[in-house]
């Protein structure tokens, strides 16, 4: 293996495997580190799922140290951290701290951290990150429910979580091309700055931000910056091949459903275009699940009520006002915590329902849902919008599953996503 990842949540780890898998290197996603030793001879990168973003930093490095570990055993050449390309943290980490101790396990003094994801419309200009167009801290970001973004300025944010100086690679550099960003990465290095946000606006940027990491040994940004790598390894020689993505996916017969603990602007969207389309909804209030008065029986009971070939839509996801109400009377890890469990006790009871492809909207709730699963290893298949493949799972229950970061896809996400699979 050449690459070895480490991702802060479920989905960021697929949308970075997919990034991998589409510019040609063979990957396989582990949902938290593996127990023992995996045959990886026929893998270029492995992306490591942990569920770390919201853990207090101390809990975040030693998973992550955990999971650096286990790579740099299976011979990984080179570390990369994936976070979200929103750059969800606080001000005690965790982007800064885990970004710090995968440097001193690598012996490393400089990494890079570019969020940048032009696809997805997220771009970074003057170190401030903008979310389709309007500064993160104006952005629905501001709201979120677990680490809202009220700084756009990243140098800050990440000089807020660590103790190391902050470089800053400037437009003007990437621009410039691969030759002037390493000139620009050996110049932060030498100045001492441990950590160097990196402008970048465009595909073009991210290519030759990869190339000029090609060596280094740890990289830490979202997905898009890994658009690169692939190519540069290759060029560098560190790789005989590329290898094209898998073109569709052969799903295991059953039926389908959607459970949406994502209280982002765009998961809200893709609620309402599918409740306008017909799909039966239930919506689950964090409120009566703490009260005792929804529980994941009476779910389940609900969905046995519907039509077997309806796609039944179980969500959470509610506007900022009564998410921050919900949260003043429950405290806001614990809303986010009993809305997790229900649907992870949801999906533990749909293999017997006959459930056998599943769409999960939301970071956080996708890791409470796979682990519930038992599905530990899994294989990328197609590409259904920039960040968010189909997979499937490769031991454990069968099941193919579409694991949505919030902000991600389409308004007609939940319509569309069916007609991918065989
Ligand atoms: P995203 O990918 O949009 O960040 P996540 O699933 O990672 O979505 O995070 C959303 C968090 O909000 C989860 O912890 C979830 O349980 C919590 N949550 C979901 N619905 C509500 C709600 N109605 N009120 C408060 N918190 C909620």
């Amino acid at each position: 293996m050449l690459l070895g990842c480490i991702a802060d949540d479920l989905t960021g780890a697929t949308d970075l495997a997919l990034m991998l898998s589409r510019e040609g290197m063979r990957t396989v996603q582990c949902n938290g580190v593996p127990m023992g030793r995996l045959d990886l001879e026929d893998v270029d990168a492995v992306v490591i799922a942990l569920k770390s973003r919201s853990n207090p930093a101390s809990e975040a490095v030693a998973q992550s140290l955990a999971a650096a570990d286990w790579l740099l055993a299976h011979d990984a050449k080179r570390l990369f951290f994936k976070y979200c390309s929103t750059f969800d943290s606080t001000n005690e980490g965790n982007i800064g701290p885990v970004s710090e101790a995968l440097l001193d396990r690598l012996g490393e003094n400089f990494t890079l951290a570019c969020p940048a994801f032009p696809a997805a419309g997220r771009s970074i200009y003057m170190g401030n990150l903008f979310v389709n167009g309007v500064p993160l801290a104006e952005s629905p970001m501001r709201h979120h429910p677990l680490n809202p973004m009220r700084d756009s300025d990243l140098r800050r944010v990440l000089a807020r979580q660590t103790q190391c100086e902050i470089g800053h690679v400037a437009y003007a550099d990437v621009e410039a091309g691969s030759a002037a960003i390493r000139a620009a990465f050996a110049r932060e290095a030498a100045a001492n700055r441990r950590i160097a946000i990196v402008d970048a606006l465009n595909d073009a940027h991210l290519r030759a931000i990869g190339a000029a990491a090609v060596d280094a040994k740890l990289i830490t940004g979202g997905s898009g910056v890994a658009i690169g790598l692939p190519a540069a390894y290759l060029a560098a020689g560190l790789m005989t091949g590329l290898t094209p993505p898998p073109k569709t996916i052969s799903a295991p017969a059953g039926r389908q459903i959607v459970l949406a603990g994502s209280c982002s602007t765009a998961t809200r969207g893709q609620v309402a275009a599918a409740l306008a389309a017909g799909f039966p909804g239930l919506r689950i209030d964090p409120l009566e699940i703490a009260s005792g008065h929804v529980n994941a029986a009476s779910v389940l009971d609900w969905i046995k009520a519907q039509k077997p070939t309806a796609i039944p839509l179980i969500y959470s996801s509610d506007d900022p006002e009564n998410v921050v109400a919900v949260q003043k009377k429950l405290g806001r890890e614990a809303a986010g915590h009993v809305v997790e469990q229900l649907l992870a006790q949801v999906a533990r009871g749909l293999g017997g329902l006959g459930f056998s492809k599943i769409l999960v909207a939301g970071g956080e709730t996708s890791g409470a849902v796979v682990e519930a699963l038992g599905i530990k290893v899994l294989s990328i298949g197609p590409e259904i919008d920039p960040g968010v493949p189909w997979t499937l799972s490769r031991a454990g229950p069968q099941m193919a599953l579409a694991l949505k970061s919030g902000n991600f896809g389409t308004p007609d996400f939940f319509l569309k996503a069916w007609s991918m699979l065989q």
